[in-house]
C-alpha cells in the first residue's frame, strides 16, 4: 500500500475506425477555420484525405515534420503559419510530426489536433524533445498537450511491419516503465497492465497480416494506453539509456526502445516485484524479461545495439553519460551495472539476471 496522487489530463479522444471524418467536426468545436497541415515529406500523401476531413478548415499544409523536432525545422513551419494567419493546428502522422505540432503550440497557444500514425504516444503527453546544434532538450509543459487526438485505425494499415514492430515496442517501454514509476498511482496501473497485454497480443497479429483491422485496433488501443502512461509519471532508467543512446550516438529512436526494453527490466526486476508480477499477468510469462526478448525476435525486430550500429567502443562512454544524470529508478544504478546492461543490450542475446 501507497499514498499517491492522481491528476488527469485535459484531453478529448476520439477514437475508432473511418475516425478521421470526425476532424470537420473537431476543428469546428475548437472555432477553427484555417488550421495548418502538419506531415513529414514521406505522408504528404495524407493531406488529401485529411482536407477532405477537414471540410474547408485547412488553411495550408507544412510538409517537412522531421525526427526529433529540428528547431530550424520548426521556425519554418512557424513562419508558414504566420504567414497563413492560421488558428489550429492539425498534425497528421507519428511522433515526429506530432512533436512539429507541439513546437508550433508552444511558440504560438494554437490548439493542436493530433491524429497519430504510428504506437509512439507522443500525442498523450506534455513532453517535448527538441534538437538544436546536435544536443536535445526534453522539456514538460502542459502548453505541450493536444487538446484533441483522433485515433484512427485505418491510417496505421499502412505503416509497414519492420516500423509496426518498433513502433510498438516503444509504446510497451512506456507501459512497462510506469509500472515501477516512482509516481505511479492504481489508474496507471491498470492501464499500463491492460496496455502491455493489448500490445502483446496486438503485434504478432499486425506483423502475420498488416492489414487486420481488429489487430491494428488492438495494437493502437495499447498505444494510447500507454502513452496515457508516459504522459502521467516519471520515466526510469529504460528513458534515460534511450535518450542517451539517441541523443549522443544517434541510433534511431523506435528500434533503440526495442532493442533496450528486455534489458533494462532484467536489470529492474529483483527491485520491482509488484510490477514483474503484473507483467507476468499481461505477458502470461514466468519472466517478463525474457517474454520481451522473445516478443520482440517473433516481431522480427532487430537484436542488440550492435546490429543498430553502435560500436563496442561506445559503449564506455554510453555508461559514463548515463551514470552522470539518472533518472530516477527502484534499483540504485553504478556505472558497472548500467555498463554490465549495456553489453547484454550490445550483443543482443536473451537477457541474464544483472
Ligand atoms: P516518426 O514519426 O519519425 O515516423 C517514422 C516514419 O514513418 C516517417 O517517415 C513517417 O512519415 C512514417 N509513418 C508514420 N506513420 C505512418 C503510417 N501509418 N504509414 C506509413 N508511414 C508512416 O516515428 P515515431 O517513432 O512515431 O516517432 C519518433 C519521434 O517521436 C522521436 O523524435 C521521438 O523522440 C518522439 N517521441 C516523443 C514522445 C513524447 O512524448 N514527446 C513520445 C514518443 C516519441
Amino acid at each position: 500500500m501507497q499514498d499517491f496522487i492522481y491528476a488527469s489530463l485535459p484531453q478529448r479522444v476520439r477514437f475508432g475506425r473511418g475516425t478521421l471524418a470526425g476532424l470537420g467536426d473537431e476543428l469546428e468545436r475548437i472555432g477553427s477555420r484555417r488550421a495548418l497541415l502538419l506531415t513529414t515529406p514521406e505522408q504528404a500523401g495524407l493531406a488529401a484525405a485529411v482536407r477532405d476531413a477537414a471540410g474547408g478548415r485547412i488553411a495550408g499544409h507544412f510538409a517537412g515534420a522531421a525526427m526529433h523536432t529540428p528547431v530550424a525545422v520548426s521556425a519554418a513551419a512557424l513562419a508558414e503559419l504566420r504567414r497563413l494567419d492560421a488558428d489550429a493546428l492539425v498534425s497528421a502522422g507519428g511522433g515526429s510530426t506530432t512533436g512539429l505540432g507541439k513546437a508550433l503550440a508552444l511558440r504560438s497557444g494554437l490548439p493542436q489536433v493530433a491524429v497519430p500514425t504510428t504506437y509512439a504516444g507522443s500525442e498523450m503527453t506534455p513532453i517535448l524533445g527538441e534538437t538544436a546544434e546536435g544536443r536535445k532538450t526534453t522539456q514538460r509543459d502542459p502548453r505541450l498537450l493536444p487538446g484533441t487526438v483522433i485515433y484512427d485505425v485505418d491510417l496505421t494499415l499502412s505503416l509497414p511491419p519492420g516500423l509496426s514492430a518498433v513502433s510498438g515496442m516503444n509504446a510497451m517501454a512506456h507501459a512497462v516503465e510506469a509500472l515501477y514509476a516512482a509516481d505511479t498511482n492504481p489508474v496507471i496501473d491498470l492501464m499500463a497492465e491492460e496496455s502491455v497485454r493489448a500490445l502483446a497480443a496486438g503485434l504478432p497479429a499486425v506483423i502475420a497480416d498488416p492489414q487486420d483491422g481488429a489487430a491494428r485496433w488492438q495494437a493502437l488501443h495499447g498505444a494510447w494506453l500507454a502513452g496515457i502512461c508516459l504522459g502521467n509519471v516519471g520515466m526510469a532508467l529504460h528513458h534515460k539509456l534511450c535518450h542517451v543512446l539517441g541523443g549522443s550516438f544517434d541510433l534511431p529512436h523506435a528500434e533503440t526502445h526495442c532493442v533496450v526494453l528486455p534489458y533494462a527490466l532484467a536489470c529492474n526486476a529483483p527491485a520491482v516485484p509488484q510490477a514483474m508480477q503484473r507483467l507476468g499477468r499481461a505477458l502470461d510469462a514466468a519472466d517478463a524479461a525474457q517474454a520481451l526478448w522473445q516478443l520482440g525476435s517473433r516481431l522480427g525486430a532487430p537484436r542488440g545495439l550492435a546490429a543498430l550500429g553502435l560500436p563496442e567502443s561506445a559503449l564506455e562512454r554510453a555508461a559514463d553519460i548515463a551514470a552522470e544524470n539518472p533518472y530516477r529508478n527502484p534499483r540504485p544504478l553504478d556505472r558497472p551495472l548500467l555498463l554490465a546492461l549495456l553489453r547484454q543490450a550490445h550483443a543482443g542475446d536473451p537477457p541474464r539476471p544483472m
